[in-house]
């Protein structure tokens, strides 16, 4: 999960690399007080869980309160990759001399970390890596090998800062090389880091990513309002809901509430949606045996998104039990009950049994069951799939090829 500039600059801070004073801002007379009482130019960052900021116009420059007003307020409507922006980090402009990068991250394919820096940091420095591959640095480390003394010195000789600068980007090195151990990190950028005209360096930006599952490692973050949310941008309030209840869901832009088994069927089954010309409204993942409970929350999720159209349910029993999921559905549909049409398959582990709950609950109350249409093994997938692209509205699609499943 991505964390603001913000609180990236925070654990800078708490690291030893220097950061400008700053304040945030999330309306414009707030900005304006800052401008004054920082008494210098400053500089306005838009605070957005996205990158291309920069180039988005979401940095903007003011040299009194007035302007800083003016930009704050302009600022205030833009919508940059769709996030809109709701707060601004006011910092003094700084004499930027020049901009370098430096970045840890993982290297998946090496199995390693891997310290990178470039003397021409800023903007564009994927193009600079495109073009100019020999001038990014690179240092590799094994996941437990410390980062000695002589390798970050090594490494900001190698990047290109001044001699007289070697013992602070040293320091900046071994500093974001720490932060990013210390709190379990997938990144930690600094991009630029800048050469102010009098020659000190700093970070001018922040941009570190966590894993969010080793958050329960660092209760420290939560303290400092640093909790839970997407790769990019927040969570949108289902999604929030979900992670509450500890299920794997994630919002997408189509109209089909998908509940397939757990993460691979998952994927597949939104791959079915598409191929016969759907689109699925959600990504969940219902596997791993889950309890009745657990399956009835997870429909109250699909049935009370107001873009699902229709619901696609398709269980196939391995470690999961289709009594126990035929019961959940029973549940949901005596406490909640259902408001959209749901097309729904039951094959594997207990399937009879799933089937034989069912019908006996349709015997005693028809009506909860009337948005269902329930099958087992005889009716094959596609036809599922097929019917739920048709029960949203949609045309379903042969599609694209011959595919042969059961
Ligand atoms: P990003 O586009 O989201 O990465 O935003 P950055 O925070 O990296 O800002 C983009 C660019 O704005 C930087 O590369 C700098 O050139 C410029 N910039 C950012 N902060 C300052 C500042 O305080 N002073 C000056 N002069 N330029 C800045
Ligand atoms: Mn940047």
């Amino acid at each position: 999960m991505r964390l603001y500039e913000f609180e990236g600059k925070a654990l800078f801070k708490k690291f030893g690399i220097p950061v400008p004073d700053s304040a945030l801002a999330d309306t414009a007379d707030t900005a304006a007080a800052i401008a004054a009482s920082l008494n210098r130019p400053v500089v306005l960052k838009s605070q957005v869980l996205t990158g291309g900021r920069g180039k988005a116009g979401g940095v903007k420059f003011a040299t009194s309160p007035d302007e800083a007003r003016f930009v704050a307020q302009s600022l205030f409507g833009l919508k940059i990759n769709s996030y809109p922006v709701e707060r601004l980090l006011i910092e003094p402009k700084l004499d930027i001399a020049r901009e370098y990068y430096l970045g840890v991250t993982i290297d998946r394919v090496n199995y390693s970390l891997v310290i990178i820096g470039c003397s021409e940091g800023g903007v564009d420095i994927e193009v600079t890596a495109d073009l100019h591959p020999d001038k990014i640095i690179k240092l590799a480390l094994d996941i437990d090998e410390p980062l000695y003394g002589f390798d970050s010195l090594a490494l900001a000789k190698l990047i290109g800062f001044q001699p007289k600068q070697y013992r602070a980007a040293q320091g900046i090195i071994a500093s974001l090389f720490n932060l990013f151990k210390s709190y379990d990190a997938k990144l930690a950028e600094i991009n630029p880091l800048v050469e102010l005209k009098d020659g000190t360096l700093m970070a001018a930006d922040a941009r570190i990513s966590l894993d969010d599952d080793a958050l329960f490692r660092h209760p420290e973050l939560k303290e400092m309002g640093i909790e839970k949310r997407h790769e990019e941008g927040e969570l949108t309030p289902r999604e929030r809901q979900a992670t509450e209840w500890e299920i794997p869901y994630l919002d997408l832009d189509g109209d089909i509430g998908m509940f397939p088994g757990g993460a691979g069927f998952g994927i597949m089954g939104n791959d079915f949606i598409q191929y016969f010309g759907g689109k699925p409204a959600n990504f969940m993942d219902s596997g791993g045996g889950p309890s009745p409970e657990r399956i009835a929350k997870m429909l109250v999720l699909l049935d009370e998104n107001p873009n699902v159209k229709a619901i696609f349910g398709a269980r196939f029993g391995g470690i999961s039990r289709c009594d126990d999921f035929a019961k959940g559905v029973i549940k949901f549909l005596k406490e909640h009950g259902l408001s959209k049409p749901m097309v729904m398959r039951m094959t594997g582990n207990m399937w009879q049994e799933g089937v034989r709950l069912f019908d006996d609950a349709r015997r005693e109350n028809p009506e909860l069951f009337k948005n269902i249409e329930a099958h087992g093994i005889e009716t094959p997938i596609e036809h599922i799939a097929k019917r739920a692209v048709e029960l949203a509205g949609g045309q379903s699609q042969q599609g694209r090829a011959n595919i042969c499943l059961s």
